[in-house]
């Protein structure tokens, strides 16, 4: 079991309770909510970039 960060609202999600997810530049985003990944696709670049820096 592992909890990802939903790059969108910062909320913690669950990878095995959630099925939305999208893949960004090789790395996967989980998301709480399907407004939260609708968000996401539209803009990716703005919400992966605030998880950069590793
Ligand atoms: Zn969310």
């Amino acid at each position: 079991m592992a909890t990802h960060t939903d790059p969108v609202c910062g909320m913690k999600v669950d990878d095995q309770k959630t099925t939305l997810k999208s893949t960004y530049q090789d790395t996967t985003y989980y998301f709480c909510a399907q407004g939260c990944k609708t968000k996401f696709d539209e803009k990716p670049q703005q919400f992966a970039s605030q998880q950069a820096g590793r």
